[in-house]
C-alpha cells in the first residue's frame, strides 16, 4: 500500500497542474487517470484538438478566399480531412506526452485506472484488467471534469448525432451540418466545417447566439458568422433529432410555434457540458452533488470533508482550462500553508472564431443591472492600418469604465488574435488601471493592439484619434 500527501483524481488541466505545484511544494503526489493518455478533456478532445483543426481550416479558407487578392495564385487547393485529423492527432499525442514527461520530471506517481474514494484517507484504483490498487493519502483532490450534455430527443448516437468528441474525428467533410447550441463549441467547431465548405446551420434555443456575452459582441459576431455563411435559427426549440441512416432529420418549434424540419448529414449537439462524478464514490464519505451535478466547495475549494478538495469543471464557475489550472495551483498552495488568491472576475473568456472574440470583467448589461454609472469607449478594427494591411477588417474593441473613477470594469473585443490581445486588459484590470492609464501607454504601430488604446481613449474623453 502506498502513502501520499495528496492523491489527485483526473489528469485534465486542473489535475495535472495541481500535481506539478504540489510536487514543487514538496508533497508526495499521486495522480489517477482512467484513460491511457494524460491531459483530460482539454488536451485529448477539447482545447488542443479543436484549435489544431481551427488553424488547419483557417489556412484552407485563406488559400481559397484571400490568397488571390494578396497576389498568390494557388491552383487546385483541396482540403484533405484525413491529413488534418492526422496532424491534429499528432499535436494531441505530443501534448499529452509532454504532460507525462512533466509528471516523471516532478516525481509524481501516475496510476492508470478509475479512481474512487473509499474513505477520507483511502482511494482505490481499478485498472482495465480489473486489478485494484489501494492508496493511503492525507488529502484527496477531485478533478474529474465534465462530459457533453444533451436533452431528451437529442441523445447523441455518436454516428450521425454527434458530440464535440466525434466532430473532432470526422472522416469526411459534410455537405451540411446542423449544430444544436450557438455557444462556444457550436461556433468553434461550426467554424471548422464552415471554412471547409460545409453549410452550417445553428439551431439555438435563446434569442441570440452566445447568450450572456456582451451584447455589442453578440451583434458583431452574428454579423461575422452570417457573412461567412452560417445560418442561425434562433428561438428554436428542438423537439427531436433522428438518424435517418444517411443523415439526420431535426424537428423544432420556431418562435411562431410552427414545426420546422431540417435535414443534414450530421447533427452536432453542443448544448453545454455536465460535471462528471460517475463512480467516484462520493457517497462513501457522505458527499453528494448539487442540482447542477457539481461538487460543492467553499472559498478554499474544500468540500465539507476538509481534506477532500475539488476543482475545475466538476465544481461551479466557468468551464475553462485556465480556470481549472488556477484552482489546481490554489489547492496546492493552500495545503502548503500559503495564502493563494483567485480573482474570478478576471478570468478571460475566448471564442476562437475568426476574428476571435475575447472578454474579461463585466458586460455592459451586468454593470447596468448592478446600478453602476459607466462610460463606454469603442473602436472598430477596420480603422486600423494593420487591419487593412492584412485584410482582416471585421470586429471592434469595447472598454467599459467607471464613470467617476475611470477604473476599467470590462473589456470585450472581436478582433484578429483577440485571444492574445485580451491579456493587456487582464493585466490592466488586475492592477485596477483606469481607461486613461491604458490610453497613455505607448502601443506598437501598426498592430491590432492599437484598437485597445483607441477604445481606452474613446472611453476616457471620447478622444479616439483615428476615427
Ligand atoms: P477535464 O479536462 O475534463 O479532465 C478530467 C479528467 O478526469 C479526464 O481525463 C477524465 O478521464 C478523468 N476522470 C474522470 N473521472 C475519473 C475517475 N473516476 N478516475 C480517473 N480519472 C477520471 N477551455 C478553454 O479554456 N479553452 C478552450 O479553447 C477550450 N476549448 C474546448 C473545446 C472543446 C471541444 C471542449 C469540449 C472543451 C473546451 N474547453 C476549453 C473546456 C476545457 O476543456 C475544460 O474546461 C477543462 O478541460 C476542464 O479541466 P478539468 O481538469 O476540470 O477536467
Ligand atoms: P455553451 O454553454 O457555451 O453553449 C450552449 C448553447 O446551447 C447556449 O447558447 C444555449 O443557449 C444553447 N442551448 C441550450 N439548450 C438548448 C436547446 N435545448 N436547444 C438549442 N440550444 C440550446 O456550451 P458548449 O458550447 O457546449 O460548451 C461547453 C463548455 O465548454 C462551455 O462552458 C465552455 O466554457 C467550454 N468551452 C470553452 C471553449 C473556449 O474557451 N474557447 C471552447 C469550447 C468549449
Amino acid at each position: 500500500m502506498s502513502n501520499f500527501d495528496i492523491t489527485i483524481i483526473g489528469s485534465g488541466p486542473g489535475g495535472y497542474v495541481a500535481a506539478i505545484r504540489c510536487a514543487q511544494l514538496g508533497m508526495k503526489t499521486a495522480i489517477i487517470e482512467k484513460y491511457n493518455t494524460l491531459g483530460g478533456t482539454c488536451l485529448n478532445v477539447g482545447c488542443i484538438p479543436s484549435k489544431a483543426l481551427l488553424d488547419s481550416s483557417e489556412h484552407f479558407h485563406n488559400a481559397t478566399h484571400s490568397f488571390k487578392e494578396h497576389g498568390i495564385d494557388a491552383k487546385e487547393v483541396k482540403a484533405n480531412i484525413k491529413q488534418m485529423i492526422k496532424r491534429k492527432n499528432d499535436v494531441v499525442s505530443q501534448t499529452c506526452d509532454g504532460v507525462k514527461f512533466l509528471m516523471d520530471k516532478n516525481d509524481i506517481t501516475v496510476y492508470t485506472g478509475v479512481g474512487s474514494i473509499v474513505d477520507k484517507n483511502t482511494v482505490k484504483v481499478v485498472g482495465s484488467d480489473k486489478k485494484e490498487i489501494s492508496i493511503q493519502t492525507k488529502n484527496i483532490l477531485l478533478a474529474t471534469g465534465s462530459k457533453p450534455n444533451f436533452f431528451p430527443g437529442m441523445e447523441p448516437d455518436k454516428k450521425r448525432i454527434i458530440t464535440s468528441t466525434e466532430a473532432l474525428n470526422l472522416a469526411e467533410i459534410p455537405k451540411k451540418m446542423l449544430v444544436i447550441g450557438g455557444g462556444v463549441i457550436g461556433l468553434e467547431l461550426g467554424s471548422v466545417f464552415n471554412r471547409l465548405g460545409t453549410q452550417v446551420d445553428v439551431v439555438e434555443f435563446a434569442p441570440t447566439i452566445t447568450p450572456g456575452m456582451d451584447k455589442t459582441m453578440t451583434k458583431e459576431l452574428t454579423k461575422v458568422l452570417k457573412k461567412s455563411g452560417f445560418k442561425l435559427h434562433l428561438q428554436h426549440k428542438v423537439l427531436n433529432v433522428k438518424n435517418t441512416g444517411k443523415g439526420v432529420q431535426l424537428t423544432a418549434l420556431n418562435k411562431k410555434n410552427e414545426e420546422v424540419v431540417m435535414e443534414a448529414d450530421y447533427c452536432l449537439v453542443a448544448v453545454g457540458r455536465k460535471p462528471y462524478t460517475e463512480g467516484l464514490g462520493l457517497e462513501n464519505v457522505g458527499l453528494s452533488t448539487n442540482d447542477k451535478g457539481q461538487i460543492e466547495v467553499n472559498g478554499n475549494l474544500q468540500t465539507s470533508i476538509p481534506n477532500i478538495f475539488a476543482i475545475g469543471d466538476v465544481i461551479k464557475g466557468a468551464m475553462l482550462a485556465h480556470k481549472a489550472e488556477e484552482e489546481g495551483v490554489y489547492v496546492a498552495e493552500f495545503l502548503a500553508g500559503q495564502k493563494p488568491h483567485i480573482n474570478y472576475n478576471l478570468i478571460p473568456g475566448v471564442i476562437y472564431t475568426w476574428p476571435e472574440v475575447a472578454s474579461v470583467g463585466k458586460t455592459e448589461d451586468e454593470l447596468i443591472a448592478e446600478g453602476k454609472e459607466i462610460k463606454v469607449g469603442a473602436f472598430p478594427i477596420k480603422a486600423l492600418g494593420r487591419a487593412r494591411a492584412s485584410m482582416d477588417i471585421m470586429g471592434t474593441v469595447k472598454i467599459i469604465a467607471d464613470k467617476e473613477t475611470d477604473e476599467v470594469l470590462g473589456v470585450h473585443m472581436i478582433a484578429p488574435r483577440a485571444a492574445d490581445l485580451i491579456m493587456e486588459a487582464v493585466v490592466a484590470m488586475e492592477y485596477r488601471a483606469s481607461a486613461e492609464d491604458i490610453a497613455r501607454i505607448c502601443h506598437p504601430h501598426p498592430t491590432y493592439s492599437e484598437a485597445v488604446k483607441e477604445a481606452a481613449m474613446a472611453a476616457t474623453e471620447d478622444r479616439a484619434m483615428h476615427i
